[in-house]
């Protein structure tokens, strides 16, 4: 396995790869990995002939105050963890060989980031387009893979690649949870014991509005109301950042919940911003 720091060094070895016909996938990730990771470097493995796993912090997805600094990092563990899922080159680069003093140029997707986390994000989504199409430039890959976790980045970075023209086949992999429910996330690790027990009822909400919207619940008044009630009683060491029901592709707010719709979750618990997501079709 490669490991590789130097952004020149990784588009020499990968443009050597994409002209050579070799197929690649590439896994974005910031690093401090779990088995939500990891199987996207499965089904990447799965697809192409060579994985590439790139670990960065990408200093411009984060709004001023947020965990930036914090977030959690634990790079030969990583390694370790690459190495045994058998991806052929990391890319690691630190934050000033991405971003040099005069950086200037942004990517943006605005009407995909209106709602959600890019509502309460302002500047998130203009870091992951930006440090996205940087790492396809870089990395050159034949796919990419992202987790349905971040449902509203998989949208949007498949919108700039079909925008854009990107050579790239951009593809979503499905949310991994812990056996009670929680979806993985490097941030569960702020989580202190109490918050953790109650945690699993993030889920536990998002799957109470489709049993409701199946029951012919449709109107998202009264589903966030329910919800809002639930986590109140499970959950209240958690505050709803947001709670939405949007189109899945658009990502705009329904009217009604009816057809295929995409519940949507941001929480406050303790030091940690969690997010979840759950498609319904009712
Ligand atoms: P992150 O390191 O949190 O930026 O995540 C890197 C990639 O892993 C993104 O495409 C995420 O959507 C994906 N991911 C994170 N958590 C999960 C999970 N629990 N299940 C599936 N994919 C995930």
């Amino acid at each position: 396995m490669k490991i590789i720091s130097d952004p020149q060094e990784i588009q020499a070895l990968c443009r050597g790869l994409r002209f050579s016909g070799v197929t690649t996938a590439l896994v974005p990730t910031m690093g401090f990995l779990h088995d939500g990771h990891k199987s996207l470097l499965l089904a990447a493995k799965n697809r192409a002939e060579k994985v590439i796993l790139s670990i960065f912090v990408n200093p411009t997805q984060f709004g001023p105050g947020e965990d930036l600094e914090a977030y959690p990092r634990d790079f030969n563990r990583d390694v370790k963890i690459a190495e045994e899922v058998g991806v052929d080159i990391v890319f690691a680069p630190k934050p000033e060989a991405m971003y040099g003093p005069d950086h200037a140029t942004w990517v943006e997707a605005p009407e995909l980031a209106k709602e959600l986390c890019g509502a309460s994000r302002p500047t998130h989504f203009r870091g992951v387009c930006t440090v996205v199409l940087k790492l396809f430039n870089l990395c050159m890959p034949t796919f990419a893979l992202f987790g349905e976790k971040d449902w509203q980045q998989l949208a949007i970075i498949k919108a700039m690649t079909r925008d854009l023209n990107l050579p790239v086949q951009v593809e979503g992999c499905p949310i991994v949870r812990e056996p009670d429910g929680l979806a993985l996330s490097s941030r569960n690790s702020y989580l202190t014991q109490s918050e953790r027990q109650q945690a699993p009822h993030i889920f536990k909400g998002l799957k109470l509005v489709q049993k409701l919207a199946r029951n012919g619940e449709h109107d998202p008044r009264q589903l966030k109301k329910a919800v809002e009630e639930y986590w109140q009683e499970h959950l209240p060491l958690g505050e709803i950042d947001y709670l939405e029901f949007v189109n899945p592709v658009k990502i705009e707010r329904v009217d009604a919940v009816q057809g295929e719709t995409l519940v949507a979750v941001a929480m406050r618990l303790g030091k940690a911003r969690l997010i979840d997501n759950l498609l319904i079709r009712s």
